[in-house]
């Protein structure tokens, strides 16, 4: 059979594997093509997606996501996954026992089931974006925090990573070691997703653009491909589900569980994602996760420091105390791959994340994560600016674990919601 042949019989399967599944095919695109409409519409209108999408319909979708998520003691998202894997295996098994038959039919249910999954991907872009997705389009954390977002010079950078290394250093002192000299944080996943929804509602408290439904935390079961991936943690907002790589060293596990809820509460911005990890965990009074976040800021503001001024990092690195350097240590050895083959698996997943976040509107791609730093940078900017007598607030006079929040900007039923969020924190699931 020649090429053109081939290609007027693959026609005719699918015209008449369209035939039967027109409609719901046409509705599935219809539907996602107006969803993606109105992703561009959000992204031209940061204001309106802010106040109508983000603390408005959103808020409203994930406290029923969360509550269904809630009702079950697994991940739906992995279970979903499952089922849908399992689904495929065996559609795909029926095309491959009609081929071998030799029935003549198998080019026609390839090809209705190529259709399915055609109109399956559409309704889940389409819920995507309606139930989580548009939060990418949404006002940046630092518009509505008065934060001054210019770029840093070396000597800022080094004080912000000096800062920090102090915090760190500080934090560690009050907590016990492992007999390797690493960190000891005592506490099974339950206790660390109870830490985590506290910490969320103190600083919801203070910032109602903070709040949400108690996250529904789960410790990742592919944890193990998780870290072939390099992967610390992955929301699932079809779910509402921020899920952790529980492998990991307690303080990235922390640190990820923050992160992940950060997406969970409607900031979908890697950078703003992990600066809220940071700022969440620096408030929440718990040594375990203040801890965990300043050696993360540390961290990420001392990669800044060493590609803008080399030297100036070089001597940070000579202060950082040997107790800080045996969790780094532990970190670095624990996501180094250990294989080509791990290598191979670790670009071809950060490509994948990359595509995926430059696709959401996020031009950095994977790059933003870093990016966090220049928030870090412009909050203690923000803190440790001389208050003017018409901007006099508790939060500027104390630097160090004060919310940058704006009182005025805190919203009533928001705040009942948080309330609501604290009273549930200690209540079993
Ligand atoms: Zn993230």
């Amino acid at each position: 059979m020649g090429m053109r042949e081939r290609c007027s019989v693959l026609m005719q399967a699918l015209r008449a594997a369209g035939r039967a599944r027109r409609r719901s095919l046409l509705l599935a695109l219809s539907v996602g093509v107006a969803c993606a409409l109105l992703r561009v519409a959000a992204g031209a209108a940061p204001e309106w997606t802010e106040r109508l999408y983000s603390r408005g319909l959103y808020p409203w979708f994930e406290r029923g996501l969360s509550f269904v998520s809630g009702l079950s003691p697994w991940s739906l998202g992995e279970l979903g996954l499952l089922a849908l894997a399992l689904l495929a295996a065996v559609r795909a098994a029926r095309v491959v026992r009609e081929r071998v038959r030799g029935t003549g039919r198998a080019l026609e249910l390839a090809c209705a089931e190529f259709l399915r999954v055609l109109t399956l991907a559409s309704w889940s872009v389409s819920f995507y974006l309606l139930a989580w997705g548009l939060n990418h389009a949404r006002l940046p954390y630092a518009h509505g925090s008065g934060f001054d977002m210019r770029p840093a010079g070396a000597e800022e950078l080094e004080q912000a990573t000096r800062d920090w290394l102090q915090r760190a250093r500080d934090a560690r002192s009050s907590l016990p070691e492992n007999a390797d000299g690493t960190v000891a944080i005592e506490g099974d996943f339950e206790q660390l997703a109870s830490s985590v929804a506290r910490a969320w509602s103190v600083a919801s408290a203070t910032d109602a653009r903070l709040a949400g439904s108690r996250p529904v935390l789960r410790d990742g079961s592919l944890s193990l491909a998780m870290k072939l991936a390099g992967i610390s943690g992955i929301y699932w907002p079809f779910t509402a589900e921020p899920h952790v790589n529980t492998l990991a060293p307690v303080p990235q596990r922390m640190f990820s569980a923050l992160h992940e809820v950060a997406h969970q509460r409607g900031f979908a911005r890697e950078d703003e994602a992990n600066f809220l990890a940071v700022h969440v965990g620096t408030l929440s009074g718990d040594p375990a996760l203040a801890y965990s976040v300043a050696l993360v800021a540390m961290r990420e503001l001392h990669r800044a420091l060493r590609s803008a001024a080399p030297e100036r990092a070089r001597q940070v690195e000579r202060a950082i105390p040997a107790p800080l350097r045996r969790d780094i240590d532990a970190l670095n050895a624990f996501w180094a791959p250990r294989s080509a083959a791990q290598r191979a698996v670790r670009s071809v997943s950060t490509k994948v994340n990359d595509t995926y976040l430059v696709s959401q509107g996020q031009r950095h791609g994977v790059a933003s994560y870093g990016r966090m730093v220049d928030l870090l940078i412009a909050q203690r900017r923000r803190l440790t600016a001389p208050a003017s007598p018409a901007d006099s607030s508790p939060a500027d006079s104390s630097p160090a674990d004060s919310s940058p929040a704006d009182s005025s900007r805190v919203d009533s039923s928001r705040v009942d919601s948080s309330r609501v969020d604290s009273s549930r924190v200690d209540s079993s699931r």
